[in-house]
């Protein structure tokens, strides 16, 4: 069973993000990039099926600039077998990307896709359910943990209410939650192989597809300052701050 997992070259999870001083976007000159956190679970999880024997090939595929060759690198050394970076250098969209995907799905047919159930930097939550409804797949979301057996995937998700398992059908997609796993460092002589291992680079034409984005962003903004807190001696007191300076009770 072959396996797609998408991994997505985003700002690294401890980097303060800044915003441009024209509003425009975020800064990414000269700020760490990393893997996305919920697509390292991914790669974790396609791993996993592979030492248990239920996967036979993992391909890591990264839609973006020239250097997300370096995020397919990791899914390498992690453990996936190959790469294609979708060579683009513009913004991009969740609809942009499943498109490119669901052609990527259709030259290499997997039986199952694993993406992060989002991307931290721009927050969508919506490629793995794009890319299910234009293929037509079914789809288990916020996966907290995944069985793959009989050509059927079960699927436990983590929703408001506690948890919900659901058994899809194979070729399947699944998006990740942060309780599917613990993904593993790298060792070095495995990033060491992963230097031999084969990386496809393609440009959206090639797959046929028009990544132009569809959304204009008019403003990003810093969220206001947080004010400092105050302590109070009692619970009257706070009860009466409550009630009266900030006139929430
Ligand atoms: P999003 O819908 O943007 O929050 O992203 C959800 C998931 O889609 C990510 O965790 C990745 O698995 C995948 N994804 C989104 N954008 C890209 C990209 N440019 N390249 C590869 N995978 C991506």
């Amino acid at each position: 069973m072959k396996l797609l997992v998408p991994v997505k070259r985003v700002v690294d999870y401890n980097v303060k993000v800044r915003v441009k001083s024209d509003g425009t976007g975020v800064e990414t000159a000269n700020v760490k990039m990393s893997m996305n956190p919920f697509d390292e679970i991914a790669v974790e999880e396609a791993v996993r099926l592979k030492e248990k024997g239920i996967a036979s090939e993992i391909v890591a595929v990264s839609i973006g600039v020239a250097a997300a060759a370096e995020q397919i690198r990791t899914a390498l050394a992690m453990g996936a077998d190959r790469g294609i970076l979708v060579e683009h250098d513009g913004a991009l969209e969740p609809l942009a990307v499943a498109k490119i995907l669901k052609a990527v799905v259709a030259k290499e047919q997997p039986q199952l896709v694993i993406l992060g159930k989002q991307a931290i930097d721009d927050d969508m939550n919506a490629t793995g359910q794009m890319l299910a409804a234009l293929l037509g797949w079914p789809q288990g979301t916020f996966a907290s943990r995944l069985e793959i057996a009989d050509g059927k995937a079960t699927v436990t998700r983590e929703v408001d209410g506690g948890l919900e398992t659901v058994e899809l059908r194979l070729p399947a997609i699944v998006t990740t939650d942060l309780r599917l796993n613990e993904p593993r460092y790298a060792s070095l002589p495995n990033i060491m192989k992963a230097r031999k291992k084969p990386i496809e680079t393609l440009k959206p034409a090639d797959l046929g597809v028009d990544p132009a984005p569809r959304l204009t962003v008019l403003k990003v903004e810093e969220p206001p300052k947080r004010q400092a807190g105050k302590k109070v001696a009692s619970v009257q007191e706070l009860v009466d701050k409550l009630r009266n300076e900030a006139k929430v009770i």
